[in-house]
């Protein structure tokens, strides 16, 4: 496959590089850019540009919250004292995903914005995938189904968005300040991304040659309790059938906040605001916690594939909930 190689500069002429050519895409860490586009020849870009060296690197406090720049890899972030003191289910949500090689090498921005695992979508023998040739068809939908979506999706497409940083990002209401020629802009993380519907080409609100800069996570209080608990296949190198992000502050055996978010199921990694309205005032314990779980994942769309994950995703919610509350069975 032949493309044409830039390393940028600096921000503003990475952004006009890649906004002049529609053939054109950002290269960060290369982790999904190069087995996706140019070995499994999907979404091929003409022009890479390499933002991997801008000055868009580290953590930092200010103002109520971490703020992460976008080509931070992975491991410069699981590994940042403040992240692990402060926010601990960011972490460990980037310590159980991909395996150490490749949170070497993959960065932030690149993990938002990384692509659906589904074989279909990546395999151009497969004729139906509406989200690589939109109306010819979903192969998923039809076909075998296990590491897919069941909240979000539609007859036309069932992808998953596979990201695990992007679960505990969503559950504390991250926003994601964007640069383009059109001139910065912040999107909340609950935003950024687009539910399949009728047209699953289209993941996310972000025009062609705009760049992830930085990501805002804003802080919890103190007595919040987290956990990010990651249910999967095996123990180390895979994508989660289901994932739970909860923080929650209980006093005197009542819950009086929750954040919750679910990933391994949702087209968009999925904000559970309904299980939340459902714990605010209610006494912890198996009832309220299964009452929450019923609330978060309303109106799957299952193929048989996918059925079990309807329970799966219920139970690793409830489970995940006994470890942030100290409640007892
Ligand atoms: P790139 O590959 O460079 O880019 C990815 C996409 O994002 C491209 O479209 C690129 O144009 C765009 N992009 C990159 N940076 C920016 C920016 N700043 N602004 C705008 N656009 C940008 N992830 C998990 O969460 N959990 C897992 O368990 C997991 N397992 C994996 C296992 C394997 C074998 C592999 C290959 C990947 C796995 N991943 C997993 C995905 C991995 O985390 C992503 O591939 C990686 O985070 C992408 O980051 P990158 O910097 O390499 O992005
Ligand atoms: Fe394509 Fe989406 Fe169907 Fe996968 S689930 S084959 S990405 S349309």
């Amino acid at each position: 496959m032949t493309f044409a190689y830039t390393l940028a500069a600096d921000p503003a002429a990475a952004i006009a590089e890649v906004s002049a050519d529609p053939g054109a895409a950002f290269l960060a860490g290369g982790t999904t850019q190069l087995d996706l586009a140019l070995k499994d020849g999907v979404d091929a870009p003409r022009r890479l540009v390499d933002i991997s060296r801008l000055p868009l690197s580290g953590v930092r406090i200010g103002g109520g919250a971490l703020w992460v720049g976008a080509t931070t890899t992975m491991a410069q972030v699981a590994a940042d004292a403040s992240v692990g003191r402060l926010l601990p289910m960011v972490r460990d949500a980037l310590l159980l995903g991909a395996s150490p090689q490749l949170r070497n090498m993959a960065t932030i921005g690149g993990n938002l914005l990384q692509r659906t695992r589904c074989r279909y979508f990546r395999d151009l023998a497969v004729e139906h995938c509406n989200k690589r040739m939109p109306g010819s068809g979903c192969g998923a939908v039809e076909g075998v189904a296990r590491m897919h979506a069941i909240l979000g999706a539609s007859p036309s497409c069932i992808a998953l968005h596979a990201s695990d940083l992007a679960v505990p990002l969503t559950a504390l209401g991250a926003i994601v300040h964007l640069r383009s020629a059109r001139g910065p802009r912040a999107v909340p993380i609950t935003e950024l991304y687009h539910r399949p519907g009728e047209t699953p080409d289209r993941e996310h609100v972000l025009y062609h040659g705009e760049l992830i800069a930085e990501v805002e996570i804003p802080l919890l209080p103190e007595r919040a309790r987290t956990t990010y608990l990651k249910v999967r296949d095996r123990a180390s190198y895979e994508f989660a059938l289901a994932s739970a992000a909860v923080a929650t502050v209980v006093e005197d055996g009542l819950v009086v906040s929750a954040r919750i978010a679910l990933g391994g199921v949702g087209t968009v990694p999925w904000r559970a605001w309904d299980a939340e309205d459902v714990l605010r005032d209610a006494p912890i314990g198996e009832a309220t916690f299964r009452a929450a779980a019923d609330a978060a994942v309303q109106q799957p769309f299952t193929v048989p594939g996918t059925e079990f994950k309807v329970e799966l995703a219920k139970r690793t919610l409830v489970r995940a909930l006994f470890q942030t509350s100290g409640a007892t069975t």
